[in-house]
């Protein structure tokens, strides 16, 4: 098991460049939502680890008590999967919807070429609030296209072993998501009420990361080494496993993370995933200019999210390094 603390040191380069991994990757703390503080844990992308299939994003929110007000701002090239963990999120979008979603349920929402929308947490005054936040890159096929937005209020669960499984995106042994998914993925939360195991089939040609959420997971991933998943921890697995053996003392909640490796290097910066510099730069003029790509958010005024500056230096597409 090799640990990376905080994205400091360099990983070797003499590993082959595919197979199994057993990498620890820390989450580093992101200032978000402007005026008013979030506490928001960042586990992807890392320095070395741009993406686990097409998952390029994981952002934990919480758990704490907070106003969530993230105002209108845009997205391309990737869909926002959103997974309350407590408390509910109340989204609004250029498409109309105007819906709150709550724990258990999964709201989906496909950027295609552009799209805009908003996140609050409901009412005024702080509340608790732990959320999931990832996006998923979108292919070539669907990243030019229209967007779209779902919500999945029931969706597939099973027991294995002594876990508590809720296939939120793709596919985990054999149960399918009804989520829209546009490459060969998987997203799952995985639940030991109790102390236990379980052995989760694996595609030996998809990598897979195990996210520690609550509890602990004891992962079996070096031939008997275990390693501790927590809160706050990434663990990627690489490929070329066909299962993972997972325990736990106390119980707890991991989330799977996985997928076919995607085809494209992708460019990604602020809320945008392309795959160059320029198209980057088009996405950010047009939102700065108010272009209809974006759109309005029904229900807001002229609030909205300012994109950033442009880095003096070209964005560049990032490569996995692990
Ligand atoms: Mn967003």
């Amino acid at each position: 098991m090799t640990r990376l603390d905080g994205g400091e040191e360099t990983a070797e380069s003499a590993v082959s460049p595919n197979g199994p991994r057993a990498v620890l990757l820390e989450s580093r703390e992101v200032p978000l939502g402007g005026i008013r503080a979030m506490e928001v844990h960042r586990l992807l992308p890392q320095r070395d680890l741009p993406m686990v299939g097409a998952w390029c994003f994981l952002d934990r929110f919480g758990p704490q008590r907070t106003v969530m007000r993230v105002e209108p701002h845009p997205h391309i090239g990737l869909q926002t999967v959103t997974w309350p963990l407590e408390g509910d999120v109340h989204h609004r979008d250029v498409l109309g919807n105007d819906v709150l979603v709550r724990r258990g349920a999964l709201n989906l929402m496909t950027s295609g070429a552009g799209i805009s929308h908003s996140e609050y947490s409901v009412g005024e005054d702080a509340t608790p609030l732990d959320a999931l936040q990832l996006w998923v890159a979108l292919p070539e096929s669907r990243r030019h296209g229209i967007p779209a937005f779902e919500q999945h209020e029931s969706l597939p669960t099973f027991t294995l072993d002594d876990a508590e499984v809720i296939v939120v995106m793709g596919e985990l042994a054999g149960t399918t998501s009804p989520a829209t998914a546009h490459t060969p993925i998987v997203g799952a939360e995985v639940t030991f009420v109790d102390s236990g195991k379980t052995t989760l089939p694996l595609h030996p040609e998809w990598e897979y990361a195990i996210v520690g959420v609550f509890g602990d997971a004891e992962v079996d991933a070096s031939d008997g080494e275990r390693t501790t998943v927590s809160s706050g921890l990434l663990l990627y697995l690489g490929v070329g496993r066909t299962e993972i053996d997972i325990a736990s003392s106390v119980g707890g909640v991991f989330f799977l993370l996985g997928g076919e490796p995607f085809d494209d290097e992708i460019v990604m910066w602020w809320n945008f995933v392309g795959r160059t510099h320029e198209e980057i730069v088009a996405a950010r003029d047009e939102w700065e200019s108010q272009s209809p790509r974006f759109g309005h958010v029904p229900g807001h005024g002229e609030e909205r999210v300012p994109a950033p500056p442009l880095p003096h230096v070209r964005l560049t597409r990032r490569v996995r390094r692990l």
